[in-house]
């Protein structure tokens, strides 16, 4: 079962099982979006796949901020596949999560060879290094050497310290 609502520049697909809900988000959320439009579905397991999910714009950011809160009600709240953009607006606006929390978010690297690359972190299989504001390691695919992080680690990696999954 799938479903897909529209707002201006964004596109959220809702898939469902069982246990758990997927919230797929595609573009800007901008002054388009209206959180009340979002259908709530109330299952043990709440995801927001966030990989393709591109800029916020201050009035699209109070919407989602009303979204997360109301919908963290619903069932356990995760964010997985942050894109870069979601995770420098986490670390901007801690609000921005609620009670979810972030599985795993892709991080920008570069290469000395001239490569740009975003990689994929699990948060709890790097939750040490996270926590110590460390990028960890990856190689570059073209010419194997230790690829360089390209941001900030002490502001990058800032939404791990209050986001972290509970221990089970
Ligand atoms: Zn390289």
């Amino acid at each position: 079962m799938s479903d897909k609502i529209e707002f201006g520049n964004l596109t959220i697909e809702i898939s469902q099982s069982d246990s758990e809900v997927i919230y797929r988000f595609v573009g800007d959320v901008d002054e388009h979006f209206r959180q009340k439009d979002v259908p709530r579905i109330k299952k043990p397991n709440i995801t927001f796949l966030l990989e393709e999910i591109n800029n916020f714009n201050s009035c699209g950011i109070r919407e989602w901020i009303y979204l997360i809160r109301d919908i963290g009600e619903f069932g356990k709240l995760k964010f997985t596949r942050c894109s870069v953009t979601m995770i420098d607006q986490i670390n901007m606006v801690p609000d921005s999560l609620g009670k979810g929390y972030v599985e795993s978010f892709y991080a920008p690297y570069f290469c000395q060879c001239g490569g740009e690359v975003n990689r994929l972190i699990d948060v709890t299989a790097n939750l040490g290094q996270l926590q110590n504001k460390q990028a960890p390691e990856f190689k570059c695919e073209s010419c194997n050497k230790t690829l360089e992080f390209d941001a900030l680690e002490e502001s990058y990696f800032l939404f791990a310290e209050g986001a972290l999954p509970k221990a089970s």
